[in-house]
Order: C-alpha cells, then structure tokens, then sequence
C-alpha cells in the first residue's frame, strides 16, 4: 500500500510517498512559496535526481495537485494514478487535550481540530489547509492526522501545569503540551528495540536537536515531561528561538526598545538561539562550526551555551524519572554534530553515561556512543517522523 505523508506549513508543503510493506520512500519533495510569488516544487523519485519546477501555486489546492502530477508524471513519477494511493498522513502541530492519540480525519474531528487553532495560530490553520485541499482532490482516500502533541499528553499535571492561578489552565488550557511527540515515540521505541527490551522496563531520554529543539522524559514508553510547553519556544536554546526565559524580559526588553510586546516574542522566536547568541552568524550549526575554526568567540559561547541547556535538562529528567537507562541524540545536530554530542558528554558522566570519543565519529547512523560497561547507554537514532506517520496512517485505516 502507498501513503502519502504530508507536513504542511504556512507557504509550504512537503511529502513523502511511502511503500507500508517495504517501508520505502517511493519520491519525497516539497512545495515552497505557496501563495507568493516565485513558487516552486521540487520532486525526488527514489533513487533520482532533485528536479525543481517552477510552477504557479496560488493556494495549498494547487500544490497538492502539482504533488500528484509529479507523483504520477510519465518520467519521474512512481505511480500511474491516482488509485495508488491508499491513504494521506497529516502532521498536525496541536492537538490541545483533546487528541493524545491520532485519528481518522472526518468532518467532526476537522471541527475539533480547529478548536485548537488559537493554541498554535501559525501552524494549525496551515495543517488544515492541506488537509482540506488534499480531501478536495482525493475525496474518497483515507486521511489520518497525527498531532505532534499527542505522545506528550501521559505527561502528569505536576509536568504540565505551570506556577499561574489554575484559573488559566481551567479556561484557556495555558499549560505546558510538548511537541515533536511522534519523534520522541519513534525513538524511544527503536532504542528499547536495540537495546531489546521491553519498553515497558526503561527510562529513557530522548534529546531531539533539530532546528527546533526539545528533550523528553519517556518513562516505560510514556512521555512524563518534555521541554517545550505552551508553544514551541519554551525549553532548549535552538536555532533561532531563546528557549527558556525569565518572562519579566519580555515586558523589559520592550520597554528598553520601544517595541510591543509581540514583537519581542517575534524575536525570541527568529532572531534568539544559536543566531541570536552567535552576535548573528548562523541558526546552522554547520556554519557555527566552521566560525568556530576560523576564532569566533561568540559562535563558541553560543554552541557552549547550547550544550550546557541540553545536559542541564538531561540532569533534570534523570531526576524526574528517578534514574535514566538511555540518552537518545536525534535530529539534524544530534544525529550529525559530533563537537554538540560531545560538549553535552561533559555533563552527563555523573550519571554513569559517557561518549567513546572513537564511535562519537559517525553521522547520521544507529549507534550506541557509550562503553559496553556504561551504566547508561548513550545511542544516536536518526528519527523519521514521515515513516511513523505512515506507520499510524496505516495503523487506523487499516489499507
Ligand atoms: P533539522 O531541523 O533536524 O533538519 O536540523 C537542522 C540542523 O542540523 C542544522 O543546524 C544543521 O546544521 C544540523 N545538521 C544537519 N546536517 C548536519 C551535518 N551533516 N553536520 C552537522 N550538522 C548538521
């Protein structure tokens, strides 16, 4: 059977077409500039070259069209219609507390999700979006949303709620979410899998380092606390976003700049992190890096600075799990970034975890980083958030 995995953003689309027995990505590609001028799609068949085509995509219905015209072009398609697609898995950012688990898209749970709009203004509408233009043109397939919020709705109230009167939490849900659940899930389970163990048995630490960042706590396979909150701001330092903050900077900083509120939280959210700290170089750690060879203080302060709030949270989920059996590093800089994986080594070793700095060498590959003696196993485990939502597409429709 053939899903179709779509992550839809605001002027964006990205897919992936899936094989659910091989578990092959038959093409993947991606939409960009939806809406504005200069749109374009760029399509990759397996085992084919990137092609770009630079189309007109007015809206989200234009571009799902474009993605099954690649999907089903005579020369670089891998179907020959539309028929083969069996299902549709949508990435759905929030699901408030109404989802903690995924779903089958019909015209009520579409209701419900919209109810969590005001919970994630930007990505929330654009998710339906793709949702309602992919059920426009494949009216009668199957279509599965999986929240990235879900995995971390075990988390216990003493996790989730934050120190403001309840009245908040009671009327307007303020209160602590997480997100990139479906990687955390992914990749607690495929540790408990290497480690082969039940997952039941383990305490795990998942530490997905990507543009955005989170850590997690899943304690025998459920998420017990994650490092990002209300939104994704809260938490690790990232890429462009400042991750944890004292909230009365925010009123400060708009005082001292003449600015509004908003405004601030615009630039804890694009102009923070690793880019903010860096004095401004790069929110890629590529580029932080090579600054860093040619003498940079600040690109060094600020992967510092990164690394000290990665094991500081590892610290702190040991603690709420009371102990730790794996660390897991995923996502583009845990899976890559072997100075990042080494400089958060340095904080972890009181737990009995330590980084083997010969196996610490690999890129993007399963490994287990820790020695065969280490009390805790420290792993590198590439996520793949489009192969688990495939998995749950097919999982509850059944194709
Ligand atoms: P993601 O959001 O998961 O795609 O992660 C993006 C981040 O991963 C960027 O900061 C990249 O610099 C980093 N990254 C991706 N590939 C590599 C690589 N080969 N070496 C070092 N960092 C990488």
């Amino acid at each position: 059977m053939n899903i179709l995995v779509i992550n839809c953003g605001s002027s964006s689309l990205k897919y992936q077409l899936i094989n659910s027995e091989s578990e092959e990505v038959l093409a993947k590609g991606l939409c960009e500039r939806i809406g504005i001028e200069g749109s374009a799609i760029v399509h990759q068949p397996k085992d084919g070259e990137k092609i770009k085509s630079e189309v007109d995509m007015p809206n989200h219905t234009a571009a799902v069209k474009y993605v099954v015209e690649k999907l089903t072009d005579p020369q670089v398609g891998v179907i020959k219609s539309l028929d083969e697609i069996d299902a549709v898995g949508h990435r759905i950012v929030h699901g408030g507390e109404k989802f903690a688990t995924s779903v089958v898209l019909n015209d009520e749970v579409l209701e419900a999700i919209v109810q969590c709009n005001d919970l994630a203004p930007l990505h929330n509408p654009a998710n339906l979006i793709g949702i309602n233009s992919c059920r426009e043109i494949m009216p009668n397939v199957p279509m599965v949303g999986v929240f990235d919020t879900a995995f971390h709705q075990t988390m216990p109230k003493k996790a989730y709620l934050y120190g403001l009167p309840l009245s908040y939490y009671e009327d307007y849900k303020v209160r602590r979410y997480g997100f990139h659940g479906t990687s955390h899930d992914f990749v607690s389970k495929r540790a408990a899998q290497i480690l082969g163990k039940d997952i039941k048995e383990l305490k795990i630490i998942v530490c997905h380092l990507g543009n955005g960042a989170s850590v997690s706590a899943v304690k025998y396979g459920e998420s017990v606390d994650t490092s990002m909150g209300l939104t994704p701001l809260e938490g690790l330092i990232m890429g462009t976003r400042s991750g944890d903050l004292d909230p009365a900077i925010i009123t400060f900083i708009a005082e001292k700049e003449g600015i509004g509120a908003e405004q601030v939280i615009d630039i804890c959210n694009k102009k923070s992190g690793v880019l903010g700290l860096s004095g401004g170089i790069s929110s890629d750690f590529r580029d932080l890096a090579d600054a860093v060879a040619k003498g940079s203080d600040e690109a060094k302060t600020a992967l510092e600075t990164y690394a000290y709030r990665v094991g500081k949270y590892i610290g702190a989920y040991a603690a709420a799990m009371n102990g730790v059996d794996a660390i897991v590093f995923t996502a583009g800089i845990g899976e890559n970034n072997a100075e990042v994986r080494a400089m958060v080594g340095e904080y972890i070793g009181f737990l009995g975890a330590n980084i083997d700095s010969e196996k610490n060498k690999i890129r993007g590959e399963e490994v287990i980083l820790s020695n065969e003696d280490a009390k805790v196993t420290v792993m590198v485990i590439p996520t793949n958030e489009e192969l688990a939502i495939a998995r749950e597409t097919v999982r509850l429709t059944g194709v």
